[in-house]
């Protein structure tokens, strides 16, 4: 059972508000903060992605759809909930999402529903459902977005978490899964993160009976030493035991039977083939024989890439394989496939574990400061000619002194601002200030925006400027 452990909470902000008169009615306006009363929080496992951890998920996410599209990956979309019938059929009844993790609900039509815990089920629908198998072979989608299960929340584990899916249906050539490999490589290297690709093969229709029933052989026979969720697995679905991380069973997985001595010659050919790919384009590899994945689709070959300092695979960057069968599972002609997903949440905490550095982010290059009620409207107005010029621009019209509004100038590390005061507003002119230099000179404001183009365009030390005497507050004296 999970435990439950208590949340540090904040304590209840007391907002400061003026007071609000009780209305003719008596009743109180409940905008009025109440005492002792809790603010909302979000629930267990599900956390926001506050603006200033932003900029890891947009680089990651760039990166991913950046590596998919050079692969020949097109974007899709698909509903975040699905028929519970969809996950039960493709994921498999006897498997931890389908068991206990599943968000399943009835809706008001007396429809069970689920919010998708994994991305490859909706694919496979969505594949079927649209007719793609008319369409040239294969088909090659990617996607990213959210995805639930009920479990217990960890280190980079929650409830609602992200993946990146890449899905390749209707070929069963072996360069398919090396590239899916390939890809997830680059990726990570590009990150900079040191990783280690585990890989195995876990047979199809006709090997895996024959390896069942070694495993089961072996299983039987240390029944006593298997932890309870493997004992009860033990008649459903024996190659779970090979995944389980309690520690008795771990032990006994040492010396029990392997795949790759049990394969069939076509599923030892593709798996072979496959290692060569990999080996020929040197992506380097871990063969794990323990490694069978947590869901009933998968045949033949099954990935994971584990961070090169998790020798357990506790938590995995991103896994996947092929699903040979899933596609005839649910009604279509036999279509073979294989896919990838990544753990953005996983992979965010690694980059920050390994303080990856981030692309910089983008910034204005100009702010425009101005002083008193007419400046401000020309202010606004020339914010605009800059922004449909394309020059990034920033303000914050609602601030009055000069000094605040410099220092977030300074602070968004701005190459100028552009200060508008009444003298520049009877002049007709704006002051032109380099952020870095520290000078500034006054100039025709009609000018204005040809002078900044110009300038960020050369980018280059500034020609014509002579260092000003009067500090930027000159223009506030009134
Ligand atoms: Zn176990
Ligand atoms: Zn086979």
């Amino acid at each position: 059972m999970e435990k439950k452990t208590k949340m540090k909470t904040s304590k209840p902000q007391k907002a400061k508000r003026p007071a609000v008169a009780t209305s003719s009615t008596g009743a109180t306006d409940d905008t009025q903060p109440t005492k002792g009363k809790r603010l909302p929080q979000t629930i267990r496992g599900f956390r926001d992605i506050l603006p200033e951890e932003q900029a890891y998920w947009r680089y990651l996410a760039t990166e991913c759809e950046q590596i998919s599209e050079v692969y020949g990956f097109q974007p899709i979309t698909l509903p975040i909930v699905e028929a519970t019938s969809l996950f039960e059929r493709a994921v498999g009844k006897v498997t931890d999402i389908v068991e206990k993790e599943m968000f399943s609900f009835t809706n008001q039509g007396n429809e069970s529903l689920t919010l998708r815990p994994e991305p490859t089920a909706g694919m496979a629908r969505a594949y079927l459902q649209h007719g793609l198998i008319n369409q040239p072979q294969p088909v090659k989608w990617y996607t990213i977005g959210p995805m639930f299960r009920y479990q217990r929340p960890q280190y980079g584990r929650q409830r609602q978490f992200h993946q990146w899916g890449c899905e390749v249906i209707g070929d069963n050539h072996p360069t398919m899964d090396a590239t899916l490999m390939l890809m997830a490589t680059n990726l990570f290297q590009t990150l900079g993160l040191p990783t280690a690709l585990q890989v195995n093969s876990i047979g199809d229709k006709e090997c895996r009976p024959v390896y069942r029933k070694a495993l089961l052989e072996y299983y039987r026979g240390h029944r006593k030493e298997l932890c309870e969720d493997c004992e009860r697995r033990l008649g459903k679905n024996p190659l779970r035991l090979l995944d389980c991380k309690e520690e008795g069973c771990r032990a006994l997985r040492a010396d029990a039977p392997q795949f790759v001595d049990h394969l069939c010659t076509p599923c030892r050919d593709h798996f072979m083939a496959m290692l060569e790919y990999l080996d020929d384009l040197d992506v380097p590899y871990v063969l794990n024989p323990h490694l069978v994945r947590g869901l009933d689709y998968y045949t033949r070959t099954v990935f994971e890439v584990w961070a090169a300092d998790d020798e357990s695979g506790k938590t995995a960057l991103a896994g996947g394989g092929r699903y040979d069968d899933l596609l005839a599972e649910l009604g279509g002609r036999p279509t073979p496939a294989v896919g990838i997903g990544l753990g953005m949440e996983t992979v965010i905490l690694k980059m920050k574990e390994r303080e990856v550095s981030l692309p910089p982010a983008p910034r204005a290059d100009v702010f425009i400061a101005q002083l008193s009620q007419p400046a401000r409207k020309k202010a606004m107005l020339l914010f605009e000619e800059l922004r449909k010029s394309n020059v990034r621009v920033s303000a914050s019209f609602s601030k009055d002194g000069l000094k605040p509004q410099m220092e977030m100038a300074a602070r968004l590390g701005v190459r100028y601002t552009i200060i508008i005061g009444q003298k520049e507003i009877v002049d007709h002119t704006a002051i032109v200030r380099d952020m870095e230099a520290g000078m500034q000179e006054t100039f025709d404001f009609k000018k204005i925006i040809n002078i900044i183009q110009h300038k960020l365009e050369e980018e280059a030390p500034i020609i014509h400027t002579e260092p000003l005497n009067q500090k930027p507050e000159e223009p506030t004296v009134v």
